[in-house]
């Protein structure tokens, strides 16, 4: 695609786009009265219209019909976690029964490498991006003490080349290779959160695999983003969160996958709890816990309610959309983005993008090192009426949305940026 940057061509690719509808179906926040120019879908996303309404109808149905409500709610309480699977299965490209909304992110990473990290003597290594999140960065460290392991020792972690910000495929596959059948568990941020590099999760996947290792990802920001297809790719499992690109609310209810393949092998050792529990005798109230078939039988709690009917929402715009239709408009929205960019600093002296330049190789966010004055550049970004998001020491992450934000959007971020760089 050639873009033209001009703001006549941004209204064209927005009348023209097949999408455009289901930017009403939010509401975007105001600066000083103005609509925001919103970027940060990565972080927080936007509340759907239609979030009320379903976080009503279970209040409703609370008041109406108290505890009776786990029966005979218009969405039964007692079967919640059901009607988010289709969905999700369609967003992340598994089966319904490999899916399953549950408790927090770090609470379902946890649970997780409780069942498939599983060091022993010889096979203990836990190879992880460097720079992770944090929280799963503390997950690792606490996981790896848990089984009195030095963190030092057990865990791997991969390095983009000196002078690099991606961390190449290759090098990945290479460190895997290398630590062969000393490796647990290759863990890894499917789209990383700061460089904003999306990994080739089916390269890594086989080659864990081919040292006979475990695969897993956390989809935090991958989920909604990008398309996983985490059935076919083999990965054993994943995690993602739902207020980021799935705009399910702040703190929402998280979600997780296991491969069908492990559904029934009761000898992964988990953490259980009664709503993992064989579903027909869950309330006999027995003693000798029977898991449920696949990811299921992973939960524990029974299902928050409010917070999942905020999920039920936006899964509902998700489905209508299709996950296909918006990474396609991703890419061209990202890369109009990413060519204004271009313009405005033709010779990098006032910042650089790194993240990686090959569309495979990154979901909808790029994130900006800005030289000099990165935060007075921030701030007055912010002034502007652009919500973006800051880290130190110099970089702006800006997610262009493909549900809720236009070309439009785009094209004005790049003017305000364009005056914000200019002394
Ligand atoms: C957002 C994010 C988290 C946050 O964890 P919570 O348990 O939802 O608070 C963790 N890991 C990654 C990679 C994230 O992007």
């Amino acid at each position: 695609m050639i873009f033209e940057n001009t703001l006549s061509f941004a209204r064209k690719m927005d009348r023209n786009d097949s999408l455009k509808k289901f930017r009403t179906q939010f509401h975007i926040p105001k600066v000083k009265g103005k609509t925001a120019l919103y970027f940060t879908g990565n972080s927080l996303g936007l509340q759907p219209k239609s979030t009320k309404k379903f976080i009503d109808q279970e209040l409703t149905d609370w008041a109406k019909l108290g505890v009776e409500g786990h029966f005979h709610a218009k969405r039964p309480w007692l079967s919640y976690h059901k009607f988010t699977k289709k969905a999700l299965a369609q967003i992340v490209g598994a089966r319904p029964s490999e899916v399953v909304a549950m408790n927090q992110l770090t609470v379902n990473l946890h649970l997780m490498m409780v069942s498939f990290y599983k060091p022993t003597a010889k096979r203990y290594k836990l190879i992880v991006e460097s720079g992770a999140f944090p929280s799963d960065q503390y997950a690792f460290e606490s996981q790896v003490k848990f089984h009195g392991l030095n963190p030092d020792d057990a865990i791997v972690e991969l390095k983009p080349r000196d002078g690099e910000t991606k961390i190449r495929t290759e090098d990945i596959v290479n460190t895997i290779n290398q630590h062969g059948n000393t490796v647990a568990l290759v863990l890894i941020g499917a789209v990383q959160y700061y460089t904003g590099q999306f990994f080739n999760i089916k390269k890594i996947t086989e080659t864990a695999h081919a040292v006979g290792a475990y695969a897993g990802f956390d989809c935090a920001h991958a989920v909604g983003n990008v398309e996983l297809d985490l059935h076919k790719n083999n990965v054993d499992f994943a995690v993602w969160c739902s207020y980021k690109y799935l705009n399910s609310g702040a703190g929402g209810i998280a979600g997780a996958f296991v491969h069908d393949r492990h559904a029934n092998n009761n000898a992964l050792p988990r953490f259980a709890g009664w709503w993992g529990h064989h579903e027909g005798e869950r309330f006999q109230m027995k003693k000798g816990f029977i898991p449920m078939p696949g990811v299921d039988g992973w939960q524990l709690s029974n299902f928050p309610v409010l917070s999942g009917a905020a999920h039920l929402a936006s899964l509902e715009i998700f489905q209508a959309a299709g996950i296909k239709n918006l990474r396609k408009k991703s890419i061209l929205l990202t890369g109009f983005l990413e060519s204004l960019l271009n313009d405005i600093d033709k010779e990098g002296k006032h910042f650089t993008v790194f993240t990686p330049k090959n569309v495979k190789e990154r979901g909808c966010q790029l994130s900006i090192a800005v030289k000099h004055d990165g935060k007075k550049v921030f701030t007055k970004l912010t002034k502007a009426g652009v919500i973006a998001d800051w880290r130190e020491p110099g970089v702006i992450r800006v997610a262009p949305v493909p549900l809720y934000n236009t070309f439009e959007d785009v094209f004005l971020f790049s003017e305000i940026l364009k005056k914000a760089l200019a002394k």
